[in-house]
């Protein structure tokens, strides 16, 4: 392409550019906005995502799954419980939170919330087990996290306890660890996203707290901040 041609093109494109531009003002957008990507679930109800899922090949994952545990409990649940990924038992069952973690998390719902389990709901960042329980890989869970925001956008909980990093990371959209994130209530997603967001309480997962039983008594304040907020 000769010089000449190169300019014609290139001022037809800013031609282009301003007039997008001026559109846009002329109706009314004071910034300019990405194009909102629709998820490929927006139209499914629980029922039909659950079914989705329980055929999923979207990661890796699949291959090496027994079940896809998609999630458990009260669909109008105000409280949701989010861990990481299934385990060897859950994998098995099909249930989420079933192993000697879920046994600790049973416990702080039903002997500490004194609710019962089936009034929440219980899910996973990942539906399918990463085998020998190795950590998320970042593609798995960009591949896996619309389920789990449809999920959400369904039930519409008050409150997501995050239990362990991945989940409080990836809700609220975040590299900060743990340890400096538990036990304050943030939005979910990004500030000002969306209207009725629900409040995320970031703990610790049962499953550390196996390892860490002194962890228990801060896990214990975190949950005592969320039966605040629900009675208010
Ligand atoms: S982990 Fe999620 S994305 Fe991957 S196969 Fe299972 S359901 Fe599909």
């Amino acid at each position: 392409m000769n010089r000449a041609n190169l300019k014609k093109e290139y001022l037809q494109l800013v031609a282009t550019v301003r007039e997008y531009v001026q559109e846009q003002l002329e109706l009314g957008f004071t910034e300019l906005q990405e194009p909102q990507q629709e998820s490929p679930y927006a139209t499914l109800d629980l029922l039909q995502l659950d079914a989705d899922a329980q055929g999923c090949t979207r990661c890796g994952l699949h291959a090496t799954r027994n079940t896809v545990v998609f999630g458990v409990g009260n669909p109008n649940a105000d409280i949701m419980f989010i861990g990481e990924a299934p385990g060897a038992d859950e994998d098995r069952q099909g249930e989420p939170f079933v192993g000697r973690a879920g046994k600790l998390l049973t416990d702080i719902i039903e002997k500490g919330m004194q609710m019962p389990r089936a009034d929440v709901y219980i899910a996973n960042v990942l539906k399918c087990r990463p085998p020998g329980n190795r950590n998320p890989q970042p593609d798995e869970v960009e591949m896996c996290r619309p389920y789990l925001e449809r999920q959400i956008a369904l039930i519409q909980p008050k409150v997501i306890v995050a239990l362990g990093s991945f989940a409080a990371q990836l809700l609220l959209n975040t590299k900060t660890g743990i340890t400096a994130l538990r036990g304050e209530f943030q939005p979910y997603g990004v500030a000002g996203q969306r209207e009725n967001a629900p409040m995320i309480m970031p703990t610790y997962h049962p499953a550390y707290l196996l390892r860490n039983p002194k962890a228990k008594r801060e896990v214990w304040e975190d949950i005592q901040k969320v039966m605040a907020f629900l009675a208010e």
